[in-house]
């Protein structure tokens, strides 16, 4: 029986790996480049023992995979969350591979977790974990080696953490971690950079598809750092926000929420429900709702062939990682709905943090207007390399923005060499 059919979540490395192998397909790419590029460079699985508030000890299992190097150290974010393993982790940082390769940043792909419930964990937990995980994988890491940066349920605090255990044994090296505080070596704009970057792409994707911001209407899922921010800076472009969501559930309006005012509400209450001048719905009733574009800016494998024949979008931006399974692509891709794909509309945080890596390496500090702008150059030319290989070539969005990033990938792994 498929994996669908039975609910369980389709294995998001076997997801990555289809997609690659579409591209690699089309490229004509050889039986021994496909398994180099697709089998990661190195992995590290480690245990992180905590030693709780209430005295006892728990044991957690944290991972750090290195995916390819080919183009510079590995980059990639560290999430906290229940599902992680190492099967997420492995698509996650293969996705950074495309992902840094695409926008055309000196790095290879990375990606890190732990298998916690930071929500049932106190601040004081959640630095002993992060020292103990870091303490354990600091030998894979280094700013010319591997760079994490923030993801779900890790935030510019926990980049401190590891900022500070990292130089605790090497020396004060900011470098080796970014999506740091401000105070710390971090960048100007780098919080906002995703959701910022999520706004330009869609920007340069409506002119494409003939649809005006001013007015379109957006459902966005997941109000954490990156839907939080979409939604802002989709506001200020003037789009007309009519639902959000948080793991908790969603609000709708249709004649657009007030970002400003319920990011405020939920700040105060830690979640967009109970927000009182909107409606209730469920993530699902948001994923379906008639709107120009839909965001999921959460978990991945959201949009599976279950939900895909109900959704109403006319694009769906992918901020979030892997949200979308083959499947239902495939149904939406039938209904004509265009779907800009995670490796480049959620391309912005890696980019500042590029930004981040580069202002701590020369010591010198950029300006929030130069980071936006240098933001707003990379992304907006990755979009339309993109855009004009899809014409060119005929095909979707994600496999001609798969099939750049594989050519560069390939490029470099070739003229390294391998004897
Ligand atoms: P976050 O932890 O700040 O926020 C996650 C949000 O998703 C929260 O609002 C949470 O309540 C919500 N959520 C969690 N489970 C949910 C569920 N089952 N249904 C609905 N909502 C749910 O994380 P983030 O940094 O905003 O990352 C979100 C997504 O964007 C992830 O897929 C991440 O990999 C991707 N991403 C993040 C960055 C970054 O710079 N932080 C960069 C690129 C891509």
């Amino acid at each position: 029986m498929e994996q669908e059919i039975s609910r369980a979540p389709v294995s998001s490395y076997k997801v990555t790996n289809r997609q690659f192998e579409q591209a690699a397909e089309r490229m004509g790419l050889t039986e021994e480049l496909k398994s180099l590029l697709m089998m990661p460079f190195r992995e590290m699985a480690v245990q992180v023992p905590v030693k709780m508030d209430d005295g006892r000890l728990e044991v957690f299992l944290g991972y750090r995979v290195q995916h390819n190097g080919a183009r510079g150290p590995t980059k990639g974010g560290i999430r906290y969350h229940p599902t992680v393993d190492i099967h997420e982790v492995r698509s996650l940082a293969s996705l950074m591979t495309w992902k840094t390769a695409l926008t055309g940043l000196p790095y290879g792909g990375a990606k890190g977790g732990v298998n916690c419930d930071p929500s049932r964990m106190s601040i004081n937990e959640l630095e002993k974990l992060t020292r103990k995980f870091i303490d354990r994988i600091s030998i894979i890491l280094g700013p010319y080696r591997d760079i994490p940066a923030p993801d779900v349920n890790t935030n510019p605090q926990v980049m401190a953490w590891i900022m500070d255990e990292y130089s605790s044994k090497h020396g004060y090296t900011p470098s080796v971690v970014t999506g740091k505080p401000l105070d710390l070596g971090g960048s100007e704009g780098r919080l906002e950079a995703t959701g910022r970057g999520v706004t330009f792409i869609a920007q340069e994707a409506l002119l494409d598809l003939g649809l005006d911001m001013t007015g379109a209407s957006v459902a966005i899922q997941g109000f954490g750092n990156v839907g939080a921010h979409a939604a802002r800076f989709m506001e200020e472009a003037g789009a007309n926000v009519i639902a959000v969501s948080d793991v908790n559930g969603g609000i709708k309006d249709e004649g657009g929420l007030d970002i400003k005012d319920m990011t405020k509400y939920s700040q105060e209450t830690k979640t967009v429900v109970g927000y009182p001048m909107a409606k209730p719905i469920t993530n699902q009733e948001l994923l379906s709702l008639p709107c120009d574009i839909l965001i999921p800016a959460a978990l991945g494998g959201v949009i599976t062939r279950f939900n895909a024949p109900q959704l109403k979008a006319r694009v769906i931006l992918e901020a979030a990682n892997s949200p979308v399974t083959p499947r239902a692509e495939e149904i939406l891709s039938e209904k004509g709905v265009t779907i800009i794909p995670d490796i480049l509309a959620g391309a912005g945080g890696v980019i500042a943090s590029y930004f981040e890596w580069v202002q701590n390496l020369q010591q010198v500090q950029w300006k929030e207007e130069q980071v936006n702008q240098r933001l707003k150059e990379i992304l907006t030319a990755s979009y339309r390399e993109v855009y004009q290989t899809s014409i060119k070539e005929e095909i979707d969005l994600r496999t001609a923005a798969y099939m750049i990033s594989i050519d560069k990938v390939a490029r470099a792994e070739a003229t390294r060499g391998h004897n």
